[in-house]
């Protein structure tokens, strides 16, 4: 693992704003995490966690305020008062340090285990295939999938291509990863080895924000934790503190219904 600055925030933002058309889907989010946290992010559905994800990784584009990872502004480059846009490269060169693991896990179906995890640092990093194999090798067995490497998707349970996905994350050594829901399209026997994983990543030091509704993940691992609702964060805090004793009447009511 790469030696982070532990005094400076991996994400920062300050009022972020993002509209689609006439809808505000973010109305001024301000949070912080800080390297080597596992940033829980939870609230109702339609509540902006998914665009606020995206936003991070430029998938989306801010309509306002400001987005910061790992100290360098996203989307943008400062040169005294003045932000410049930064070009389609510069962009993809930030896009690189962060990696995201979806609902849906997304693999290439065409490809094997082995294959998925091989191709970003192949073709996005030019790294030779050789490099590339030896360290989808280590990640596959990090994952408990060391014996899976020839099996197509097709062939692997819902857990089993989650934690290939995370591993094809994790392939470009990212600085940051995003998971967005990662264990809500599993059936639920399968939910437990796809958080061991995350569990032990959390362990190894990677900074991680986690849109989840497993509170039991958050508050066994999890840092701190913000809910989320309609675009703005309600309430934050440590995850034993916000799950046990909601302040706010909106997460009082949405913790009733989840735990
Ligand atoms: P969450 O992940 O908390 O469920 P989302 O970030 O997915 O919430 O969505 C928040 C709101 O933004 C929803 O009302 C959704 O319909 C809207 N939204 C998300 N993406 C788009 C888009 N590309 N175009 C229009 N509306 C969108
Ligand atoms: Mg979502």
């Amino acid at each position: 693992m790469t030696v982070v600055d532990k005094s400076r925030p991996m994400v920062l933002a300050e009022q972020v704003h993002k509209s689609f058309g006439l809808i505000d889907v973010l109305k001024g989010i301000d949070l912080q995490v800080m390297p080597q946290e596992v940033f829980c992010v939870v609230g109702p559905s339609g509540s902006g966690k998914s665009t606020f994800l995206r936003c991070i990784n430029h998938l989306e584009k801010i309509n306002a305020g400001r987005l910061w990872v790992d100290g360098r502004l996203v989307g943008y480059r400062q040169k005294g008062d003045k932000l410049y846009e930064l070009k389609d490269s510069e962009v993809a060169l930030q896009r690189r340090d962060i990696g995201m693991v979806f609902q849906r896990f997304n693999l290439f179906p065409h490809m094997t285990a082995l294959g998925n995890v091989m191709e970003a640092p192949v073709q996005v990093k030019r790294e030779t295939r050789a490099v590339a194999r030896e360290r989808a090798l280590k990640l596959l067995d990090r994952v408990g999938l060391a014996n899976k490497k020839d099996a197509y998707p097709a062939q692997l349970s819902g857990g089993q291509q989650q934690r290939v996905a995370i591993a094809r994350a994790l392939a470009m050594e990212p600085k940051l990863m995003l998971f967005d829901e990662p264990t809500s399209a599993l059936d639920p026997e399968l939910v437990g080895e796809v958080l061991d994983v995350m569990r032990g990543l959390a362990e190894d030091g990677m900074t991680m924000i986690v849109v989840t509704h497993e509170m039991g993940f958050a508050r066994e691992v999890g840092d701190a934790l913000v809910f989320m609702d309609d675009g703005v964060v309600v309430e934050s805090g440590h995850p034993r503190e916000v799950l046990t004793n909601p302040q706010h009447d909106r997460t009082k009511a949405f913790l009733s219904k989840v735990l």
